[in-house]
């Protein structure tokens, strides 16, 4: 019986694989027509008319609506969610007139488990230094050119497509199935902080960020901190003396010897700071240095930017790096006791950014099935987590377990002349279709 259950399953999983490699032109072609709309996050100061995160909702609306779907807009606040403060994602000072968070529900038939795909519609500029047009949504030689392509339109247009397959190929859904897209990932992740808020669940969630295909059940959290290190100013040329009786410090030598302490931390965290899923350890990585002010004088202080990743197990209870944070507060305060001046004058460490993290056990029902079907789709079995951060944290954090599964290497995000193999696209969509009629369920 079992048997002959999951022979009709394939039958029409096999309807729909094909669907999609006989309409493979539609799925490139709604790729492009997102990539051609450029939706830069405003943080990064894009001119008006690269900042269209809007017209990209409206788009997949359109598409969503023409399946049957129901398809909820709004504006996300951030007075109304001013009671995260303190919580991942919230940023007091983010606007959001004219962009918009997005859900489309297609409802099922009942007797299937529900589905969330989720991704953002937002980008990063384009900068300069690109050969191809980054918003021309260019394809040659089976490659699609555009920012966007892998982070993460890519992801947004396969998991549509999906949906479109399976529609257009006469199948009903039995569980419901939520497309949520949000905006402004790129800058802290406040939409999908708001998505939740707005009470949005699923039993399960995908998000399509790029990953090689490899499977992501987690996602490491982030850090960013400023070390300030002072010093004092005085001639270079000259004798100094005691700085006690008014000599100069170096703040550099200083900065020296918190790098050099640094290094003996992370051989520490190589050990300790592993995780079984995650191809590197978590590291102090120095990301910027600025110090000195003219060349004849002692720099009187050093900003040393680091970049520290911390473990979805070392996050407090507010989902954040607090904890993190301490033992780097008391590593530097230990390293400042063993000089006398920063002793007295002590560093400080301004923290800029935490962005935060999750993480579901592989051993869960969900992972296993994600896992199951790689091998489905001629893919190798790789488990890996996302060693930067994506929105993963708030699904855990409600209880949905989350994988995050796309096409193209991750590396690939963010660069000049960003794209996706039309093979690799083609595959993600074919890959999600059959996640859905095997978790959602599918009739006929
Ligand atoms: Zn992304």
């Amino acid at each position: 019986m079992q048997e002959k259950t999951n022979n009709t399953i394939d039958y029409k999983n096999n309807d729909i694989l094909l669907w999609i490699d006989d309409h493979r032109e539609e799925v490139i072609s709604f790729l492009q027509e997102l990539i051609r709309i450029p939706s830069v996050t405003p943080w990064f100061k894009p001119k008006k008319e690269e900042s269209r995160e809007a017209e990209v909702q409206e788009v997949i609306k359109k598409r969503m609506e023409d399946m049957g779907a129901e398809v909820k807009s709004w504006e996300p606040n951030a007075e109304e969610l001013s009671r995260y403060e303190g919580r991942p994602g919230y940023y007091a000072d983010h606007k959001f007139e004219g962009r918009p968070n997005q859900v489309a529900i297609l409802k099922g038939e009942g007797g299937g488990k529900s589905l969330m795909l989720t991704g953002h519609v937002d980008v990063v500029p384009a900068a300069g230094g690109w050969k191809e047009d980054p918003f021309g949504g260019i394809r040659r030689d089976g490659v699609i050119y555009g920012r966007g392509a892998v982070d993460m339109k890519g992801g947004i247009a396969a998991m549509v497509m999906a949906l479109e397959a399976i529609v257009q190929s006469g199948y009903k859904l039995k569980g419901d199935v939520l497309v949520g897209t949000v905006v402004d990932e790129e800058a802290g992740g406040m939409g999908t902080l708001d998505l939740i808020d707005k009470g949005y669940r699923a039993d399960a969630c995908i998000l399509t960020e790029p990953t090689d295909m490899k499977i992501a059940p987690l996602c490491r959290g982030i850090l960013w901190g400023k070390l300030i290190i002072p010093g004092r100013s005085g001639h270079i040329e000259l004798p100094q003396g005691d700085w006690r009786e008014g000599g100069a410090v170096d703040a550099i030598a200083l900065s020296r010897v918190f790098m050099n302490h640094f290094d003996r931390l992370n051989a520490d965290w190589r050990v300790r700071k592993t995780h079984p899923y995650l191809p590197i350890p978590c590291q102090i990585y120095v990301a910027q240095i600025n110090a000195g002010e003219y060349p004849t004088a002692f720099a009187n202080k050093t900003e040393i930017v680091f970049n520290a990743q911390y473990l979805p197990r070392e996050k407090d209870e507010k989902g954040l790096g607090s904890k993190v944070k301490a033992e780097i507060e008391a590593f530097v305060e230990s390293v400042a006791q063993t000089e006398e001046w920063l002793r007295e004058n002590p560093p400080k460490i301004e923290w800029l950014i935490d962005a935060d993290c999750g993480e579901t056990p592989v051993s869960h029902p969900f992972v296993q099935m994600t896992l199951n079907n790689l091998s489905k789709h001629g893919l190798l079995k790789i488990i890996e987590g996302v060693c930067a951060h994506v929105d993963m944290g708030w699904f855990e954090t409600v209880g949905i377990p989350s994988v995050t599964i796309g096409a193209g290497n991750p590396r690939i995000a963010h660069q000049n002349d960003e794209s996706i193999k039309e093979e690799e696209l083609i595959k993600l969509t074919k890959y999600i279709a059959t996640m859905i009629t095997q978790w959602v369920k599918i009739l006929e």
